[in-house]
C-alpha cells in the first residue's frame, strides 16, 4: 500500500495512518515540517490531530484488539518477522527520510538506527511465544496458573531525536505482547514514522497500529487523558514525562517513562589508547549532535590521564565532519529546530562567560558558510569542569561534553551520582575489579564498562531516578511492560 500523499507546490503532504487508511486530521489542519539543515525549508506538511482525531484512532485500536489478542502467538510472530523484512527491504528510504526530518547524519545515526529497528522486531517476533505464565504446583485437586494477558490499547509517545529506534523500542514489544496501539510521531520528526506505518502495513492487519500527528498539549494530552487507553508508553523530557505521570496517576494507568539524562563517564587512570579516545567519541553522543538520552555529557577524568585525554579526544571533535546530514562523507549532521539550537547555544555562551571553563574543541556555531544555513553546532569539550556549574548538572541536548577531573574513586562516584538522572553510565578501566565494583556503585538503568555503543536487542533498559520509571525493551521489560497477570484457580473434582 502506497501512502495517499498530495503535493503542493512541490511540498508533499503525509497523511496519518488510522485503521488501515490514510486520514487527515478531521478538522483539516496542518503542520509544515521544516529541514533542519536548510533554515525555513518546507519539506513537508502534515495532519495537526486533535481530540476527535485521537478518539477515532483509539475506536479503532481498540476494535482490532480482541482479535490481535486471541490469536495463537505464531500469528503475532510471522507478522512482526515480516514487518522485520519489509523494513529491511526499505531501510535505505527510511534512513534517508530520517536524515531529512531529524537531521541524523545518515551513515553514522540514520542507518544504524534503521537497523536496529530491524532487529527489534525480529528479536520480539522471535520471543512472541515467551509470554508465558506458571502453573503451580497445588495437589491434584487444584490447576492453578498465570496467565500474562496484554493490557489492551497502548497510547505510545515519540521523541523527535531518534524517532525509529524509540518506535523500536515500542511497537513490536507491545505488539507481541498482544495490545494495539495508537502512536504519536513527534510534531517536528513525524516523517520516518509515518513512512514506517506505510511499511507495517503490509504485515499488519488493519487497526492494529494506527500512527496520528500531532502537537504534544493538545493530540499528546488527548491521548493521555483518553478514557479507553490501557497504557501510555512515553518518551521525551522529564517535564512532560512528570505531568504524564501525574495524570496516569489520578487515573491509575498503566505507564512508562523514557525520560533525560546526565550521563557520567569515568576514567580511570591507565593508558590513554585510541579505542579509548574513539570509545570516548562515540559514548558523548556527538554523531547525535548529543541529541540523545544516554550521551556521556559529563566526563570524569582521572588527574593522571586527564591531559593527554582532552588533547587527544579535542583533536578527534575536530577531525569530524559537520555538514548535510544526507552526505555519505557528513560525521555529525543538525540540531533538530532553531529553539533547540538556541537553547544550545546558550549552554556555550554559558561556558564561555564562565572563567573556570576552558574551551577545548567547538565553540559557538559558525555565523557564515554553509553551516550557518541551517542549525549546525560544533562538537564542544571544556574542561576545568566542576560538577556544580550548569553545564555538569542540566541536560543540554546538544554536542557539548565538559571534562572534570578527580584523584579519589569514593569521589568520582559521589560526583557521577550527584544528579537528579540515573540513564546510562560509562566506566573506563583496565583494572576488571575496579570497573565491575565501579559499575555496581552507580545510580543508572544502563552502565557500559569500555564501551560506548548504542543499545543492543534483548537488553533492559531504563532510568533510575528522574529519568524514568519501567522497562520494555527486554523479553523481561516486554512482559512487565506491557502485559498484566491474570491468576487462574480451578478445583479438579473426580
Ligand atoms: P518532549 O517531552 O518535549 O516531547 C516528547 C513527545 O511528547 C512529543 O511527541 C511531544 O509532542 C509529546 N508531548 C509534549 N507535551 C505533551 C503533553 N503535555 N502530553 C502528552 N504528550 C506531550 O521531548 P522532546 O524534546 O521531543 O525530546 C527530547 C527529550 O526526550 C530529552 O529530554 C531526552 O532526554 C528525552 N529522551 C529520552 C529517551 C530515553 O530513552 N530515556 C530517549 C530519547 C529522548
Amino acid at each position: 500500500m502506497t501512502q495517499n500523499a498530495t503535493h503542493d507546490h512541490q511540498v508533499p503532504t503525509r497523511l496519518m495512518h488510522v485503521g488501515g487508511e490514510w486520514v487527515d486530521s478531521l478538522a483539516g489542519q496542518r503542520r509544515d515540517i521544516l529541514n533542519p539543515a536548510r533554515r525555513g525549508e518546507v519539506i513537508a506538511r502534515v495532519p495537526q490531530a486533535e481530540a476527535a482525531d485521537v478518539d477515532r484512532a483509539v475506536l479503532v485500536a481498540r476494535r482490532a484488539f480482541p482479535a490481535w489478542r486471541d490469536q495463537h502467538f505464531k500469528a503475532r510472530q510471522l507478522a512482526l518477522l515480516k514487518a522485520a523484512d519489509a523494513i529491511e527491504e526499505r531501510a535505505d528510504e527510511l534512513a534517508r527520510v530520517t536524515a531529512l526530518d531529524t537531521g541524523n547524519a545518515l551513515r553514522t545515526q540514520a542507518r544504524p538506527e534503521v537497523a536496529t529497528l530491524v532487529d527489534l522486531f525480529r528479536y520480539f517476533g522471535g520471543v512472541a511465544g515467551e509470554v508465558k505464565g506458571t502453573t503451580l504446583p497445588a495437589g491434584a485437586g487444584q490447576l492453578q496458573y498465570t496467565r500474562h494477558e496484554p493490557l489492551g490499547v497502548v497510547g505510545a509517545i515519540l521523541p523527535w531525536n531518534s524517532p525509529l529506534m524509540i518506535a523500536g523500542f515500542k511497537v513490536p514489544a507491545a505488539l507481541a505482547a498482544g495490545n494495539t496501539m495508537v502512536l504519536k510521531a513527534a510534531e517536528d520528526a513525524p516523517l520516518s514514522i509515518l513512512l514506517l506505518a506505510e511499511i507495517l502495513a503490509t504485515a499488519l492487519p488493519a487497526g492494529v497500529l494506527n500512527v496520528i500527528t500531532g502537537e504534544g498539549a493538545t493530540a499528546g494530552a488527548a491521548l493521555v487523558e483518553h478514557p479507553d487507553i490501557d497504557k501510555i508508553s512515553f518518551t521525551g523530557s522529564t517535564p512532560v514525562g512528570r505531568g504524564i505521570g501525574r495524570i496516569a496517576g489520578e487515573k491509575l494507568r498503566h505507564v512508562s517513562l523514557e525520560l533525560g539524562g546526565k550521563n557520567p563517564s569515568i576514567v580511570f587512570p591507565g593508558q590513554v589508547t585510541d579505542e579509548l579516545i574513539e570509545g570516548l567519541l562515540i559514548s558523548s553522543r556527538v554523531h547525535r549532535q548529543g541529541q540523545s538520552c544516554t550521551a556521556g555529557s559529563r566526563l570524569f577524568l582521572h588527574r593522571e590521564v586527564h591531559d593527554e585525554v582532552v588533547a587527544r579526544l579535542s583533536q578527534r571533535l575536530r577531525d569530524q565532519v559537520v555538514g548535510d546530514p544526507s552526505e555519505e562523507q557528513t560525521d555529525i549532521g543538525a540540531i533538530i529546530n532553531d529553539k533547540q539550537f538556541t537553547s544550545v547555544r546558550g549552554y556555550i555562551e554559558d561556558g564561555l562567560a564562565n572563567p573556570a571553563l576552558h574551551l577545548e574543541a567547538g565553540g559557538l556555531p559558525p555565523a557564515e558558510g554553509p553551516l550557518s544555513e541551517g542549525y549546525f553546532h560544533l562538537p564542544t569539550l571544556f574542561s576545568g569542569g566542576d560538577n556544580s556549574f550548569r553545564l555538569a548538572r542540566e541536560e543540554i541536548f546538544g554536542p557539548v561534553v565538559v571534562a572534570i577531573p578527580w584523584t579519589d574513586v569514593d569521589d568520582v562516584v559521589a560526583m557521577a551520582n550527584d544528579s537528579a538522572y540515573g540513564l546510562a553510565a560509562y566506566v573506563w578501566s583496565n583494572d576488571v575489579n575496579l570497573a565491575i565494583s565501579t559499575a555496581h556503585r552507580l545510580e543508572a538503568g544502563w552502565v557500559q564498562v569500555n564501551q560506548g555503543g548504542g543499545q543492543v536487542v534483548g537488553q533492559s533498559y531504563g532510568g533510575y531516578k528522574q529519568s524514568g520509571i519501567g522497562r520494555e525493551v527486554s523479553l523481561e521489560g516486554m512482559i512487565a511492560g506491557f502485559t498484566q497477570t491474570k491468576q487462574v484457580n480451578i478445583k479438579i473434582t473426580g
